[in-house]
């Protein structure tokens, strides 16, 4: 079943055209959204979070318009930006619930969500440790917990394995598939062994327009 309409989605910046007519239906899974510097990966993913306002076309979370109906499209939507700023002086268990209440999860369930994401990232057992802490690969992790927190349908994640060392990417590689079990996950990367980790499902952008949309096996095969 499709999570995701995109249709006739095209964006420019001052005359210079960052994507062009993108239609592309998102279903539960990981989607790796695969270019070169300046494909349009970030647009992609900005439009699709609403931190860029569309120009044309439009975006339906499961019956919900990004623009017409943007409060509750954002209460569907996890989002973990290409770069964040994460309150160091919080535990992740305060940070959490801080989070749950922004995102308009209701009070009696706030607890249960925070625990879900906790375990959704494999940080239960650092719940009540500040944030400051934790290593740079638990930080991208709370910053994975804090897009899940309000159990989104569609999870979207710039460049999620950018920055860490071997091991930490390793162990991120081993965990986002699993977050696609009953949603939507939006991946972008210009690693290809980030797509052969972690994706069912390969986008590959080029000069603002999908050139290649299909399997994995195919993409490999195709190679
Ligand atoms: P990617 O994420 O694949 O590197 P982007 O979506 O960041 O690609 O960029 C797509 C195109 O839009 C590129 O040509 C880039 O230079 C341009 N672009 C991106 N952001 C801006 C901006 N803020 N102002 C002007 N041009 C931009
Ligand atoms: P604005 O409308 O000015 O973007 P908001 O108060 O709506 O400001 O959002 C504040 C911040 O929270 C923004 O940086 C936005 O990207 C982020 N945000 C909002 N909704 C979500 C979401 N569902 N998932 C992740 N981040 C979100």
């Amino acid at each position: 079943e499709n999570v995701v309409q995109v249709r006739g989605v095209s964006h420019r910046y001052r005359g210079a055209i960052a994507l062009h007519e993108v239609d592309v239906d998102l279903r539960p899974g990981v989607t790796a959204v695969l270019g070169p510097n300046g494909a349009g990966k970030s647009t992609f993913l900005g439009v699709l979070s609403t931190a860029l306002r569309i120009q044309r076309g439009s975006v339906d979370l499961g019956g919900i318009d990004s623009v017409r109906d943007r409060r509750r499209y954002r209460a569907g939507l996890g989002f973990l930006p290409q770069s964040f700023t994460l309150p160091t002086n919080l535990t992740v268990r305060e940070f959490l619930g801080l989070t749950a209440w922004q995102r308009l999860v209701p009070r009696a369930g706030r607890a249960a969500a925070v625990e879900a994401a906790l375990d959704a990232v494999d940080l239960a057992g650092r719940r009540d440790e500040r944030i400051s802490a934790l290593s740079g690969g638990m930080h991208r992790r709370v910053g994975i917990a804090q897009a899940v927190v309000n159990h989104p349908r569609l999870l979207l994640l710039d460049e999620p394995t950018v920055g860490l060392d071997p091991r930490q990417r390793r162990g991120l590689r081993e965990l986002v598939p699993t977050l696609g079990a009953d949603r939507a996950v939006v991946i972008s990367t210009h690693l290809t062994e980030d797509v052969a980790a972690m994706a069912d499902r390969v986008l590959v952008l080029a000069e603002g327009a999908v050139r290649f949309d299909g399997t994995v096996h195919e993409f490999t095969a195709g190679r």
